[in-house]
C-alpha cells in the first residue's frame, strides 16, 4: 500500500500514544479534540486529493527509489518539472484548505537531508546517505507524514549553541551508546507535529568545529518515549470549541504549532543521519530553508486566492463591487498574489540537479520568493480589511443571530443588499477575520513573516548569493570605465 486514504491516516493517529499537554492538562484522544481536529482535517486533505483522479498528476508521482506510485509529499524531486509541480500542488492545497496544511516541512526536509548526506558521505566516508535512502523507502511505502524539525529554543540570541548558559537551548547529543545516541532539547513552532507519524530532526544553524554535539540529524516516531508535546495557542483558538460554526471563520480547517520537547530520547544508529559533522550543518540548513522558502510561493498563494475570493464576495454582498477603488484594490491583491507565485515557479524552473540526483531550487530566487512572502500577505490583508469594513470586528456572535428575540433584529440591521442573506455576509466577514486577525493569521501572516526564517535571514542569503562584482562590471563597461571588447562593428 503506497497511498493511504484519509480514513487510514486518521486510524494511524488514533493508534499513537503521545504525551500532549494543552491548557495545563494532558489530552487524551486528541484526534477528536475540537481545537485540534481542524488541523488534522487539513493534513488529511493531502491524502484525500491524492485519491482523486483529477489531481493524480499533481498529487502523485513515481518513486525514484522503488518505482512505485507515491504521494508527491514523500517525493525526492527528479527534475525542474517536479519542483514546479510541487509549487502547484501546494497552491491547490492552500485553495482547498485556506490554512497551513503542514505536510510540506517533511517533504522539504527529505530533499535537503537526501542531498546533504550524499555530499557528507563523499567527503567523510560515512554511511548516512544509504541509511537515509532506506528510511525514505519506508516513508514512501507507508505514505507517512514526517515533520521536518529545525528551530531550537535558542536561548540567548547573541550566543552560539556551545556558549549558551543552558547547553540544552539547542538540541544536542547528551550520550553516545553502542546502539545509538541520546538527545535532549526542544524544537519550537513545530508545524503539524502531532499530526505526523515521524519526526526528522535537523540542526538549527552553522556550527563551530567544537560544537559537534549539536550537529545532529535523525528520525524517530512521534510517540517515542521521552517526547513531550505542548500545544501552541493561536488567536481566537477557543472559538473552535464554541457551539455553532460561523464564528470559526474557516469551519473545516486550521493550522497547528507545537512545542516539542526531547527529554533524553534514544535514537538507534540506523536512524541517525548526522553525528558531529559540523562542516555540513550550514549546507543542510540553507538547503532545507531554500526548499521551504520555495514552498511559500505555493501554499500562501493558494490561501491568498481564497482571500481574494473573499474580498470579491464581500464587496458584492456590501453592494460596493462596482466602485472603481474597490475593483482596483482587488486587482492589486491579484498582482501581489501572482507575484509570489511567479517567484515560486521561477526558483523551481531555475533549479539544478544535485550530486545525489535530486533537484534543488535556485537558492537566490527562493530567498527572493520568501522575502516577498514576508510582505505581500500583510498588504493583501490590509486591502481586504479596507474592502470588508469595520463590521468584521464589531459584528455580534452567532448566538446573538440565533436568539429568538434579538436574532431577527440583529439580522435586520446586518443586512446590506436585500437579496443577500445576512448569514452569508456574516460567514464571509468571519472568514476574512479568521485569516487576517484570528487563528488563520498564524498561518497566513506570522508564518509568512517567520516561517522558513525571518526576513533578515533571507536578506543575509541574498547578500551572499548576489554577484555584485559582476553587476558593477556591467555598469563600468557601459559607461566607458572598463574597456569594451564586445562592440567590434
Ligand atoms: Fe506547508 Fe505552507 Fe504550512 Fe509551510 S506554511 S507547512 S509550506 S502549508
Ligand atoms: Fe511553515
Amino acid at each position: 500500500m503506497t497511498l493511504k486514504t484519509p480514513q487510514e491516516y486518521l486510524d494511524d493517529l488514533r493508534k499513537m500514544d503521545i504525551k500532549l499537554y494543552m491548557f495545563g492538562e494532558l489530552v487524551n484522544g486528541y484526534v477528536d479534540h475540537p481545537m485540534i481536529r481542524p488541523s488534522i482535517n487539513a493534513m488529511a486533505m493531502t491524502y484525500q486529493l491524492a485519491q482523486d483522479p483529477e489531481y493524480e498528476d499533481l498529487m502523485t508521482t513515481t518513486s525514484s527509489l522503488t518505482g512505485r506510485k507515491i504521494n508527491r509529499f514523500t517525493h525526492l524531486h527528479q527534475s525542474t518539472d517536479d519542483l514546479i509541480k510541487k509549487v502547484k500542488m501546494l497552491r491547490l492545497l492552500g485553495q482547498k484548505t485556506g490554512c497551513c496544511f503542514q505536510r510540506c516541512v517533511g517533504m522539504d526536509a527529505f530533499n535537503a537531508v537526501f542531498n546533504t548526506t550524499f555530499e557528507m558521505d563523499a567527503k567523510h566516508g560515512t554511511r548516512y546517505h544509504e541509511r537515509f535512502r532506506e528510511y525514505m523507502k519506508y516513508v514512501q511505502d507507508n505514505d507517512l507524514t514526517v515533520d521536518g524539525c529545525m528551530t531550537d529554543a535558542r536561548g540567548d540570541r547573541s550566543k552560539s549553541p556551545g556558549d549558551q548558559d543552558d547547553p540544552d537551548a539547542y538540541l544536542r547529543i547528551v550520550e553516545r551508546r553502542q546502539n545509538g545516541i541520546v538527545v535532549r532539547g526542544c524544537k519550537l513552532h513545530q508545524t503539524g507535529m502531532i499530526n505526523s507519524h515521524e519526526i526528522l530532526v535537523m540542526p538549527n544553524n552553522s556550527l563551530k568545529e567544537t560544537e559537534k554535539d549539536w550537529a545532529v540529524s535523525f528520525a524517530i516516531p512521534v510517540d517515542t518515549p521521552g517526547m513531550v508535546y505542548v500545544y501552541g495557542r493561536q488567536s481566537s483558538d477557543t472559538r473552535k470549541m464554541e457551539p455553532g460554526s460561523i464564528d470559526k471563520g474557516n469551519i473545516y480547517f486550521g493550522g497547528q504549532e507545537i512545542m516539542t520537547i526531547f527529554n533524553d530520547v534514544f535514537v538507534p544508529w540506523e536512524r541517525v543521519f548526522m553525528n558531529g559533522e559540523t562542516d555540513f550543518t550550514t549546507m543542510l540548513v540553507e538547503r532545507f530553508a531554500g526548499y521551504h522558502r520555495q514552498s511559500y510561493g505555493g501554499c500562501k498563494v493558494g490561501v491568498g486566492d481564497t482571500l481574494i475570493g473573499a474580498a470579491q464576495a464581500i464587496a458584492e454582498y456590501n453592494g460596493a463591487a462596482k466602485a472603481s477603488h474597490v475593483k482596483d484594490k482587488i486587482i492589486e491583491m491579484c498582482h501581489l498574489n501572482e507575484t509570489l507565485y511567479a517567484c515560486g515557479i521561477a526558483c523551481s524552473a531555475e533549479g539544478r540537479k544535485t550530486a545525489a540526483g535530486n533537484y534543488l531550487i535556485d537558492l537566490l530566487l527562493a530567498n527572493i520568493c520568501k522575502q516577498n512572502v514576508t510582505r505581500f500577505p500583510y498588504e493583501m490583508s490590509r486591502l481586504v480589511q479596507d474592502i470588508a469594513g469595520g463590521y468584521m470586528v464589531t459584528m455580534p456572535s452567532e448566538q446573538d443571530f440565533n436568539h429568538p428575540e434579538i436574532g431577527p433584529l440583529v439580522a435586520k440591521y446586518s443586512t446590506t443588499r436585500s437579496d443577500v442573506p445576512a448569514e452569508h455576509r456574516q460567514r464571509m466577514l468571519r472568514y476574512i477575520e479568521n485569516l487576517t486577525l484570528g487563528s488563520g493569521a498564524v498561518g497566513y501572516l506570522t508564518e509568512s513573516m517567520h516561517g522558513a526564517g525571518s526576513p533578515q535571514a533571507q536578506r543575509i542569503m541574498i547578500s551572499r548569493l548576489v554577484n555584485l562584482k559582476h553587476r558593477k562590471e556591467l555598469a563600468e563597461t557601459l559607461c566607458g570605465i572598463r574597456e569594451n571588447c564586445d562592440v567590434t562593428w
